[in-house]
């Protein structure tokens, strides 16, 4: 499959790092364009109430872009309420305005592949999964499809001249039902130096950061034919191009 284009959806800075980071390296390695969206600031990473929040929001973003660097992402887009805020840590909810904002990177941006949270997982092992998560990966399946692609949907993006887009592949990550292993040993290191970019959630310590990379990475490779894997459900959508094929929705696979 070549994905020349890939936007990866997620809640909070490091998300994307902790359960894709070896997929994203293994993408940009092999020439696909990646662009992150992260909802929130990732203030909840914060127990010290003294730190103002847009501090730890700035440190936060900070963090992300140089571990989205390290991992040759072309750009992260930070989704904004009115004013230019990120949404509140916490309170993502899968509403109507994220709905849009989403629409509006995909088809912007175009990806032949979306990554993003699998909305059903609930619990994986000890690990309660974050209420943003599910929300924001809701979001992201209602915006991939059926509203990217169809005309109909948000016709005020049709004004901005943002076309119709049907995304082809969806990888959907902490899926319960994850069908499609992705083999990472060849990017342990580089998956490890991204997620140790977020400093202020890993106090520093590179070798804890390794030994957990690898910890997960061979879990998930348990219960796949790999060694070192990380897990997606993934998803081919398999539609016409686009809506009810108006002018606007025939934009190829490949891009206007
Ligand atoms: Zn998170």
């Amino acid at each position: 499959m070549g994905v020349h284009r890939a936007l990866v959806i997620a809640a909070h800075p490091d998300d994307i790092e902790c359960f894709a980071g070896g997929t994203i390296a293994l993408l940009t390695r092999g020439g696909t364009d990646v662009v992150y969206a992260l909802a929130t600031g990732g203030e909840g990473g914060c127990n010290d109430l003294t730190v103002p929040t847009a501090e730890v929001i700035a440190k936060r973003k900070r963090e992300q872009e140089r571990a989205a660097q390290l991992l040759g992402v072309e750009a992260v887009e930070w989704i904004s309420e009115p004013g230019g805020m990120t949404l509140p840590d916490g309170e993502v909810t899968p509403s109507l305005d994220l709905r849009l904002a989403l629409v509006r990177l995909i088809r912007l941006h175009r990806p032949d592949l979306v990554i993003s949270f699998d909305p059903t997982c609930m619990t994986k092992g000890s690990y309660v999964n974050h209420a943003d998560h599910r929300a924001i990966g809701e979001s992201a399946l209602a915006a991939v499809w059926p509203a990217a692609a169809n005309p109909r949907y948000h016709v005020e993006l049709l004004d901005e001249g943002l076309a119709p887009h049907v995304t082809r592949e969806l990888w959907l990550m902490l899926s319960p039902t994850a069908n499609h292993p992705v083999d990472i040993s060849t990017c342990l290191e580089a998956k490890s130096a991204a997620l140790a970019a977020h400093r202020s959630q890993f106090t520093g310590d590179d070798a804890a950061v390794w030994a957990r990379v690898r910890r997960d990475a061979e879990l998930d490779g348990a219960s796949s034919r790999f060694e070192l894997a990380e897990l997606f459900h993934r998803v081919q959508i398999n539609a016409p191009d686009a809506g009810s094929g108006g002018p606007a929705a025939r934009v190829p696979l490949d891009g206007p």
